[in-house]
């Protein structure tokens, strides 16, 4: 795969609800760079903006009201921008912040724009461009019970746009199963070729909650992705490392093509 979106998740990047995992943050970043300096063409969508900024104001709990969980987004994104600008600089890179909404795909001229913006970053020998929901705007993605579910989606809408010959998905779980595993004892699916009524059951149907689960909107993005002939590969990104051995070629996570 020589263009490559990693979307990076919540549960992967925050431990203790708000502190950033910084081994995770380091790691991807020089996997990052690496695969750059190889001359992959790379892009991150992380979340994690909300849990940052809960660190950053001292707060326990995510706030219940939308309005407030914005502006701790808000605080949160630079934090983790200057993170990860931190960790890449290391390597010699930096970091390109893309604040994006579904606008892209209902907007000629947001897709325009956003279009071009890509083409001329992917050509920047040291940037990695990081692209997040822009929660400021997008009120009615925000799940107020528990977590973000939307940037699957978004990196799926992203590996549309930019014709992406793979998107890693990393999560805290190493693939995708017949059923929840921290509920039943499951089994793990190879491969997924089509989002029918059966995988649709195992994220637990139709009407799952976002946050719940976490499998309804990586499903909603595999969908995005088989329909374009794309592939997406869900793993587990507690070693970002595992990128790496994915694009070696090795059979890891679940493989949706
Ligand atoms: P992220 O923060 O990485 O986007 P989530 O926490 O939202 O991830 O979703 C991952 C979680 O989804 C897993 O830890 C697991 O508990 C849950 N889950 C529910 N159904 C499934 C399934 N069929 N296969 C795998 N994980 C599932």
């Amino acid at each position: 795969a020589e263009r490559i979106v990693i979307k990076i998740g919540t549960s992967t990047l925050i431990h203790n609800n708000s502190q950033p995992n910084m081994h995770v943050i380091q790691s991807l970043a020089n996997v990052l760079s690496t695969l750059k300096k190889a001359g992959k063409e790379v892009v991150l969508v992380s979340s994690g903006a909300i849990g940052v900024g809960m660190g950053v104001l001292g707060l326990d709990e995510r706030p219940f009201k939308i309005s407030k969980q914005q502006a701790v987004a808000a605080i949160g994104q630079t934090e983790l921008i200057q993170l990860y600008n931190q960790a890449l600089q290391k390597n010699d890179m930096v970091a390109a912040q893309i604040l994006m909404t579904k606008d892209v795909i209902n907007f000629p001229e947001s897709h325009t724009n956003v279009m071009n913006t890509f083409q001329e970053l992917l050509q920047v020998p040291n940037a990695i461009p990081i692209i997040n929901e822009n929660d400021s705007m997008t009120v009615s993605e925000m799940d107020h019970h528990t977590k973000f579910g939307d940037n699957d989606q978004l990196s799926a809408i992203v590996s549309n746009l930019i014709n992406a010959d793979l998107l890693v998905m990393l999560s805290d779980i190493d693939g995708f199963y017949n059923g929840n595993p921290k509920k039943s004892a499951t089994v793990k699916y190879d491969t997924v070729h089509a989002i029918d009524e059966e995988i649709i059951a195992a994220a637990g149907g139709h009407g799952s909650k976002f946050g719940t689960g976490g499998m309804t909107t990586k499903l909603k993005a595999a969908k995005m992705i088989l329909k374009h002939h794309q592939q997406m590969i869900l793993a587990d990104g507690k070693d970002p490392d595992i990128i790496l051995n994915i694009l070696a070629g090795e059979n890891i996570g679940t493989l949706f093509s």
